[in-house]
């Protein structure tokens, strides 16, 4: 008998890992694959599990399969490494390329979060102590293996997997799983994060490919609920983006872009770019200030498999952005403390993407109080995240143990999403070839996740539940 333990993103949107236990029994035996690894982020009551002893001893678990490389699919690798675990991690070329840069650099900034700690003594625990260093991250990198896509691996004489296009975000795959220990082979899909579809029209200026992998046949559904109760909008993003640029700028502020590093922060270059050149915002100066976006930027020229017609066609017509006038990608932090004295207009995309850490804090804890400048989001901002609190329309927020007032305008623009949301949910589903046994919804609030389940139920007729963290499920 095979079954599936949600050993995270279960009743959250964060620390994405499944297990998978084939041919053994509930005790734990046979094999087992692990099924993304990610970190809790967000609300403390998830993230402390960050911290406790692996539910699963690290070294009974054979392999990892990564869908791809946001730190809440890839975070918790090091530190699972760090305990024990030794097995092949297989993803796939562009995915491994972005974890050699986002693991170091998620080790450096716990190593920089616990010194800050210690020197200010203000965590409870004496000494804090990084969940990993950049060192640890380094050394779990000669653990994972390329796989291209669709290529079949076998994990054992009775388990083999595929990865199939999720079109989230540059390398993104789902694992097409297929067991046959029982009397007929059982396919499993493990969806990772869902792409938007048919996005040239819902999604504009998407980068990388568009759409995930289309006529599906599975027995069991395991699929992501980010935006289950939510709705895209459908407009063209560059209308709004356009005018908070001007607006910000005619004030004298400066535009601060919380942002992850990789695949939307390329998109958002390319159509700031092509905004400035025909004219539609000022030519101001442009920092990208991450100490990963030099190197995320050649990961992303570097993979032409994964590219859109329409990204194609933009970097044909403006190469490089490293050799663009007037932007700046700092990486040292020398560098990234002279912005913070400029006070001529400007746009700072900076990571985390949350705000949880990172660089972006300094330039929030200087922008936030003035009412000239607009603090910009581009992406899904969880719950307990200082992201979620700033958008939320807060007066203050927590940095470095500090209140800070917010003054600056708050802007939230949607459409950059790299989720799809219920329609689009359902648009993809459409397209199987046979409805699965049953669906279990991972990787989303309580609230996205039933309401999915209804749409999902009511629109499809299919068997659909909630996955609840700890909880196994047989594959039957
Ligand atoms: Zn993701």
């Amino acid at each position: 008998m095979a079954y599936i333990q949600f050993l995270g993103a279960a009743g959250t949107v964060t620390g994405s890992k499944h297990l998978l236990n084939v041919s053994g029994d509930t005790t734990g035996s046979g094999i087992q694959v692990l099924i993304d690894c990610g970190l809790f982020q967000g609300q403390k009551e998830w993230r402390q599990h960050n911290w406790g002893p692996s539910p699963i001893p690290p070294n009974q678990i054979e392999a990892i399969i990564l869908t791809h490389a946001h730190l809440d699919h890839c975070g918790y690798i090091p530190r699972l490494a760090k305990q024990g675990f030794n097995g092949p991690i297989y993803a796939t070329p562009a995915t491994i390329d972005l974890c050699g840069v986002i693991l170091p650099d998620s080790g450096h900034l716990q190593e920089e979060d616990a010194a800050y700690y210690n020197k200010t003594h203000s965590s409870k625990h004496d000494p804090a102590l990084p969940l990993y260093t950049e060192r640890d991250a380094l050394d779990c990198m000669r653990l994972f293996k390329p796989v291209s896509m669709e290529q079949v691996v076998q994990l054992s004489p009775k388990l083999s997997f595929r990865f199939v296009r999720a079109a989230h975000i540059m390398g993104s795959g789902m694992a097409e799983i297929t067991c046959t220990d029982g009397p007929s082979p059982r396919k499993m899909l493990f969806t990772g994060d869902i792409g938007r579809v048919r996005d040239s029209q819902v999604a504009p200026g998407k980068v990388v490919y568009a759409g995930p992998y289309e006529g599906e046949a599975v027995d069991l559904l395991v699929m992501e609920s980010t935006y289950g109760n939510r709705l895209h909008p459908t407009t063209d993003p560059r209308p709004e983006l356009a005018k908070t640029i001007k607006d910000t700028v005619a004030r004298g502020g400066t535009t601060v872009v919380p942002a992850f590093a990789v695949e939307r922060t390329q998109k958002f270059l390319f159509m700031l770019k092509d905004l400035m050149e025909t004219g539609q915002i000022p030519r101001v100066p442009v920092h990208f200030d991450s100490p990963m976006a030099i190197k995320a930027i050649e990961i992303f020229l570097k993979h032409t498999e994964e590219y859109s017609e329409e990204a194609k066609a933009l970097i044909q017509k403006y190469g490089s952005p490293l050799k663009w006038e007037n932007y700046f990608f700092d990486t040292k932090q020398e560098d990234s403390k002279k912005i913070n004295d400029s006070h001529f207009p400007q746009i700072i995309v900076s990571s985390s993407g949350m705000a949880t850490g990172g660089r972006v804090l300094h330039h929030l804890l200087h922008r936030l109080s003035d009412p000239k400048n607009t603090i910009l989001f581009i992406g899904f901002q969880a719950p307990g995240t200082r992201g979620a609190t700033i958008k939320s329309g807060a007066r203050s927020v927590k940095i470095f143990n500090q209140d800070v007032v917010i003054r600056a305008h708050v802007v939230s623009i949607e459409q950059f999403s790299d989720h799809a949301d219920t329609p689009e949910l359902l648009e993809w589903l459409r397209t199987f070839k046979k409805a699965p046994q049953v669906t279990y919804l991972v990787h989303g609030e309580p609230a996205a996740s039933s309401q999915l389940r209804l749409a999902m139920t009511s629109a499809l007729g299919w068997k659909v539940e909630a996955a609840q963290w700890m909880q196994k499920v047989e594959v039957k």
